[in-house]
């Protein structure tokens, strides 16, 4: 496992030790501590439990999301993590970004360096603009805020639009980062059903009655229609028509989170849910998968009200992005082909997802099944009848691949039975080295 440090007994002997999922965040957390820092430097632990009566309400059902657990011990080398949402970057032009950095101070550092407005920097979301244009999404830079990603718009939005106890309704599963966000305002998330076409339209309606009938407000629907996190379907064109009858009949807010969109690997774009229903849908885009994550530019679109509203939380959050951040994007947009590069890295991800797939082809035991993604960067994976992805973690763990447990993406804490596998970061060889090793732990455990 690792020069520095022992596994937790849990992780080394799985059968043994093995006491439960709730375990694992914990000995991960403490595993993966010491196996960063080594085992002499490891902070002291404090006992958490007597701040509990300090922390607000609201803060007490957070706990670490099992994929952050994951990550300390699936990035280490010698494990394939099929596990992270991260894009690859290679085919991006790291000397033309540091060249383009290297301009915004010595061009415009006065402005670079500075505080900015709350809504975000004008010539950005001028481009911005441009980026939803290019996908056939219409919108003026007026209509825009600049967010820290799409993850600070998802924030934003729990805080403009829930109180403790709101209904949210969500995709099931839905994205990981979406549901920490709510539930950090105490929504309570109500899942409504996928299958291959996306989220069912008549199931949403049956359940939108059920909340109104028991009193409670619907405060909106979360959706990823495009290649969506962690399904990687995308909702069908009739569907879209639904889902916007629905909305504009019940005065449901949409809460579009479209972070894949110009992925598709044909570069196919579908109509989005703000060209159907605009007065209805809060957008949310980002550049973290068609530029780099590491900027923290993502945005929101909204109708006039909403907006300014928006901007008074954002500027309450942090009083405004990061100046230099939003002058680099700007001129990486404004100068350079960037629709070249979102073609390199759709290229690049639809090489490695057939790799995933012939590989699970290849190696997967009769009963388990997978999408076949047309787009983005996950394969939702369910196992053989009976068999469950948080259990078998650990033995996947020690066979050195990882990826992430189904129920992580279910704020009920269901779907065991499947996981999510992502293609976006390890190169094709690694990527079926990684299924290989994930083939072999779940063929022995079909086998038990
Ligand atoms: N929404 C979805 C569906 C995502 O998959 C992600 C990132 N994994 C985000 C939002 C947030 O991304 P960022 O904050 O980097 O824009």
């Amino acid at each position: 496992w690792s020069p520095h440090a022992s596994p937790p007994r849990s992780l080394e002997r799985p059968d043994r030790a093995w006491r439960g999922w709730s375990q694992v965040p914990r000995c991960l957390q403490r595993y993966s501590a010491a196996v960063t820092h080594g085992e002499e430097h490891t902070v002291s632990e404090i006992r958490l439990d007597s701040y509990e009566a300090h922390f607000a309400a609201r803060t007490r059902g957070m706990a670490a999301s099992e994929i952050r657990a994951l990550f300390a011990v699936a990035n280490r080398p010698e494990v394939v993590s099929l596990a992270g949402g991260m894009p690859f970057l290679s085919a991006l032009d790291l000397d033309a970004v540091g060249d383009l950095a290297r301009q915004v101070i010595a061009e415009e550092g006065s402005v670079a360096l500075q505080y900015g407005g709350g809504q975000g920097h004008a010539p950005l979301r001028e481009q911005l603009a441009h980026v939803m244009d290019h996908e056939g999404v219409p919108a003026h830079a007026d209509e825009l805020v600049v967010t820290t990603g799409g993850q600070q718009a998802l924030d934003l939005t729990a805080k403009l639009l829930c109180n403790p106890g709101d209904v949210v309704l969500a995709e099931g599963p839905s994205y990981v980062g979406a549901l920490s966000a709510f539930s950090a305002y105490e929504a309570e998330v109500m899942h409504v059903p996928m299958d291959g076409d996306g989220i069912a339209p008549d199931v949403l309606a049956e359940r939108l009655g059920r909340i109104r009938a028991s009193g409670r407000r619907p405060k909106f629907l979360y959706t990823v229609p495009n290649h969506q996190n962690p399904a990687g379907v995308s909702l069908s064109e009739g569907r879209r028509q639904q889902l916007a009858e629905i909305a504009a009949r019940e005065d449901l807010l949409i809460v579009e989170d479209n972070p894949y969109g110009l992925l598709d690997f044909k570069g196919e774009m579908r109509t989005a849910l703000r060209s159907l229903v605009p007065e209805r849908t809060i957008y949310i885009g980002t550049l973290s998968k068609i530029f780099s994550p590491g900027i923290r530019v993502g945005w929101i679109a909204a109708p006039g009200p909403l907006r300014e509203k928006f901007v008074l939380l954002k500027e309450a959050a942090d009083l405004c992005q990061s100046n230099l951040t939003q002058l680099l994007a700007n001129r990486w947009l404004s100068t350079q082909d960037w629709q070249g590069l979102i073609e390199a890295f759709r290229d690049g991800h639809r090489e490695r997802s057939d790799a995933m797939l012939s590989e699970l082809t290849a190696e997967m035991p009769e009963g388990s099944t997978w999408n076949i993604p047309a787009g983005g960067f996950f394969v939702w994976l369910s196992l053989p009848p009976g068999m469950d992805a948080r259990e078998l973690l650990p033995k996947a763990l020690n066979a050195r691949v990882a990826y992430v447990p189904g129920a992580a993406f279910f704020a009920d804490g269901s779907g065991g039975e499947h996981m999510r596998l992502s293609y976006c970061y390890p190169t094709p060889d690694r990527i079926r080295e990684g299924v290989r090793r994930l083939g072999s732990v779940v063929r022995t455990e079909a086998e038990l």
